[in-house]
């Protein structure tokens, strides 16, 4: 009895686990070490398309672009898929804002999106204002008409005694796989309504206000600054004024003077274009079709939009790239999988996940939209009525879904999104890709990108657990979020690690195992079967 029970407990594992593909994992590693094509990838994304903000004429050619290069590739079926409509779109083309008096100099700035531009360059002595509440907007009504406005204090900058580069070292991948309780989440549905009200006055302020233009400082230093939107690309949301980020340095120069009561002027020059043609946005999709179970599908990909600032290299053309690269190097072995493998580059992820939300509604389940205002305003993981699902066909054809979107550094393990089930499953792949650094699963969630996407309508999908770099403060959403800042042998470690992971998902005998719904999710019982 003794012995049957120990052989029963250890054959456990064994059952749920999975022999990896050894020999295709070689495979993967000789086309992705040794013929990578992800750096002529990137320079094709980065320099030749540029930054891709949704609802801008660059975003349609990058949907265009990896469309193209997706077919070239090899893959079949590249399309775009529309969703929407996501309201309207904008782009800039020029941004200069200089210092005239007491001194001429060239400030380093750019426009936020969705602000309009000056008409022609607009001249004045800066007022500094402080608004960091509702109320504190009443003193200055009546005061900022025809002015150009500095938005706060100047701020100190300190010199970093640490370099902001960091990778996982053994005791910070520990610390990551131990899971940690679901506490008090960052912003209360309180805070974030507090904060969308601010947002409102604001605007409602400075559209009866009208001053010239508005300058808010830069967050970070060395000229290095995030730049996103101001008010929003829904119709009636965007912000009324001529709006720049200007780089920390340069800000507080002009604060300084202003505190100092010098005579201070300076030029500001936006040229901005709003793009009401076509209010809807596209996904770029394509496939490796399967053999045998061709009916069943393995989804990889990433975000493909950005901010405008830089070129959205880190944030998220490493992980577009990384996963065409995946999907190429798949293509170049010449592999049949037994499921399908589709590729989708997502747009509208940096307005709320908006094109991978659309997708899973056309593909595999919705959610009915919330009647209540304030609900609509809250993201869906804060709003107080979700479900019930309404499950879609393909929803039961989806064997699992990978996404890359935390910047360039390589990738150290996989959120396993507290899907328990996957993790033996993971572990026997990630044993023979340890000696490349992927070491770590974790119980814990990690939001903020398109998986949640799928995990929300009960699919499994995993974001990959990857080196910090220089992310933040320097690259997330910053002027200098472009092609230098990418790192070759993380991309080209990431490509072959998701290659051999979507290689294993269409192969393996049965699709990922599922989290079970919430049971909000849950459709009605009425559709569910009868007790027994
Ligand atoms: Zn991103």
């Amino acid at each position: 009895m003794k012995k049957l029970l120990i052989v029963l407990f250890s054959a456990l594992p064994l059952l749920a686990a999975d022999t990896p593909d050894l020999t295709m994992q070689t495979r993967i590693r000789q086309e992705g070490f040794r013929d990578s094509k992800v750096m002529e990838l990137a320079s094709g994304l980065m320099d030749f398309v540029g930054p891709r903000l949704t609802g801008s004429p660059n975003m349609k050619r990058a949907n265009e672009w990896t469309r193209d290069k997706l077919t070239e590739l090899g893959l079949s079926n590249a399309h775009l898929e529309q969703w929407g409509p996501f309201g309207r779109g904008w782009s800039y083309q020029s941004c200069s804002v200089r210092l005239v008096a007491p001194d001429v100099a060239q400030l380093w700035a750019l426009p936020r999106a969705w602000t309009p531009g000056t008409n022609g360059p607009v001249r004045g002595t800066p007022v500094k204002i402080k608004i960091e509440k509702v109320e504190d907007i009443d003193k200055y009504k009546g005061k900022l008409a025809g002015k150009i406005v500095l938005d706060g204090d100047a701020r100190d900058l300190k010199a970093k005694e640490k370099s902001d580069f960091s990778r996982y070292n053994e005791q910070s991948l520990t610390d990551l796989s131990h899971y940690e309780l679901p506490g008090r989440p960052r912003f209360t549905r309180e805070e974030i309504l507090k904060r969308r009200d601010f947002r409102k006055a604001l605007i409602k302020f400075y559209a009866e206000e009208k001053p010239l233009a508005l300058i808010q400082p830069g967050n970070t230093n060395f000229g290095t600054f995030v730049v996103q939107g101001a008010g929003t690309q829904k119709d009636g949301e965007q912000f009324p004024v001529p709006s720049v980020v200007l780089s920390a340095e340069h800000y507080n120069r002009l604060a300084r003077l202003l505190d100092q009561k010098k005579p201070v002027e300076v030029e500001v020059d936006v040229k901005a274009t709003y793009h009401d043609d076509d209010k809807n946005a596209y996904n770029t999709v394509a496939e490796i079709p399967g053999s045998d179970k061709k009916g069943e599908v393995v989804m990889l990909g990433g975000h493909l939009d950005s901010w405008h600032g830089g070129t959205g290299a880190t944030d998220n053309g490493a992980g577009t790239v990384v996963a065409m690269e995946a999907v190429r190097i798949l293509k170049a072995i010449g592999i049949a999988p037994k499921r399908t493998i589709r590729i989708a580059l997502w747009s509208g992820e940096e307005e709320g996940l908006l094109g991978s939300r659309a997708y899973v509604a056309q593909h595999f389940a919705t959610r009915p939209e919330p009647t209540d205002a304030d609900e609509k305003d809250l993201p869906i993981s804060m709003r107080k009525q979700k479900g019930p699902l309404t499950i879609k066909p393909e929803h039961a054809k989806l064997a699992g879904y990978f996404n890359l979107d935390n910047g360039t550094g390589k990738i150290r393990g996989v959120y396993l999104q507290e899907n328990a089930a996957a993790r033996p499953i993971f572990e026997s792949w990630i044993e023979p890709l340890k000696d490349l650094g992927v070491t770590t699963l974790t119980m814990r969630n990690t939001g903020g990108t398109d998986h949640l996407s799928f995990d929300d309508a009960g699919l499994p999908g995993f974001q990959f657990i990857q080196d910090e770099i220089e992310y933040e403060p320097l690259t997330h959403h910053t002027n200098y979020d472009v092609y230098e800042r990418l790192q070759r042998d993380d991309l080209e470690q990431a490509a072959v690690v998701m290659a051999t992971f979507v290689w294993e998902a269409a192969n393996r005998p049965e699709m990922l195992p599922r989290k079970p719904l919430s049971k909000e999710d849950a459709p009605p019982p009425a559709a569910a079967a009868p007790p027994h």
